[in-house]
């Protein structure tokens, strides 16, 4: 970290900085001249990351030169991390697709929608128990009735399941039913929750937030690494924009990015970054192109009736034409499907 001072700061005010940095266990290196100087900080992430100080009498600005994370780095673990749940596997050219749909809404319908996925290749199943809605009006999930649905479900097919906490007190009963516990958008600065999924045994499905940038994506992932479970995906499922076309916009250049600053696999949601079927396809191929480690594709037996996000799911049949459809890519891009049945 750099400390730059005003011009001409007084004597006392450097040394009242120096002092706040030597008392909290960081090291002062004073450079410059007769109108200017800079104070290099060296000291720990931690020490340095929790001063603060801009705002002090002389101090014009204070440069970060650390990254806010450490454990989701590249320059930490230069491998790719491998997340590897029952029969499947996601990183290092293992491509995950999760299919199901938005919500849980009946044991049948998810058996459907289990075999249908297995079928068409899928390597995961989703659906949700607990959904984050905008209105509380809307239908909000069948919470423990749904969870023992969705385990069902993945068993009948040999499908690992993959389902939302949208709230800490849920974290334990959801980690009783899932293999994978999914932190949706809405959620992704939930740092007690993510505190909590850091400490638990179980992987963890992290969206990137509506408006988060990804220095912020990644500072969350951070916790749940720093907890303990290095078992992190990272999923872009678009942020939001002036366009309203699409529901919303689908940062492609995220995923390439965060390939190169991260080492644990990113996925891409295409139907919650257009919120139309029609664009859902295209967008599979354009994901794994970008070096997507995978999808995550709502799916529904009858979308015409679905209770969530019906306009974006596919029908069984649709989903089996983009399984198809993204067979080529992903033996171009030099992956192979993460399933080892
Ligand atoms: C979902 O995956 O069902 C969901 C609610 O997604 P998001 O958190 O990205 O909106
Ligand atoms: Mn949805």
């Amino acid at each position: 970290m750099l400390v730059i001072m005003r011009d001409h700061a007084s004597r006392p005010e450097i040394d009242h900085v120096v002092e706040l940095l030597q008392e909290a266990g960081a090291q002062a290196h004073l450079s410059g001249g007769e109108v200017k100087t800079i104070i290099g900080v060296i000291g720990d992430r931690e020490v340095v990351y929790a001063l603060e100080l801009e705002g002090l009498p002389g101090v014009e600005e204070v440069i970060r030169v650390l990254k806010p994370y450490k454990l989701v780095g590249r320059d930490f673990q230069a491998d790719d991390t491998v997340v590897r749940v029952g029969s499947a596997s996601v990183g290092g050219g293992d491509i995950a697709v999760i299919a199901g749909p938005c919500s849980i809404e009946s044991q049948e319908q998810m058996s459907v929608v289990a075999r249908a996925a297995r079928d068409a290749g899928a390597t995961m199943l989703r659906g949700g128990a607990y959904k984050p809605r905008s209105s509380p009006y809307a239908f909000r999930g069948l919470a423990e009735e749904g969870l023992k649905m969705l385990r069902i479900a993945g068993d009948e097919v040999g499908l690992p399941v993959v389902t939302e906490v949208i709230d800490v007190r849920d974290a334990e009963i959801v980690a009783e039913y899932a293999d994978i516990l999914q932190v949706g958008a809405r959620n992704m600065q939930n740092f007690r929750m993510l505190d909590d999924l850091g400490s638990m045994n179980k992987p963890v499905l992290l969206k990137r937030g509506l408006s988060a940038t990804i220095e912020e994506l990644l500072s969350a992932a951070e916790y749940i690494l720093k907890g303990g479970n290095r078992d992190v995906i990272l999923c872009e499922r678009g942020i939001r924009t002036f366009e309203t076309y699409t529901r919303n916009t689908l940062d492609l250049a995220a995923v390439a990015a965060l390939k190169q600053l991260t080492h644990l696999p990113v996925i891409v949601d295409p139907s919650h970054a257009t919120g139309r079927r029609d664009l859902v396809a295209p967008m599979c191929r354009a994901g794994l192109a970008a070096g997507a480690d995978g999808l995550m594709v709502e799916v529904h037996p009858d979308p015409e009736r679905a209770k969530c996000d019906g306009p974006q799911s596919l029908t069984p049949e649709a989903f089996e034409a983009v399984m198809k459809d993204i067979a080529p890519m992903v033996s171009l891009m030099g992956t192979r499907m993460g399933w080892s049945a």
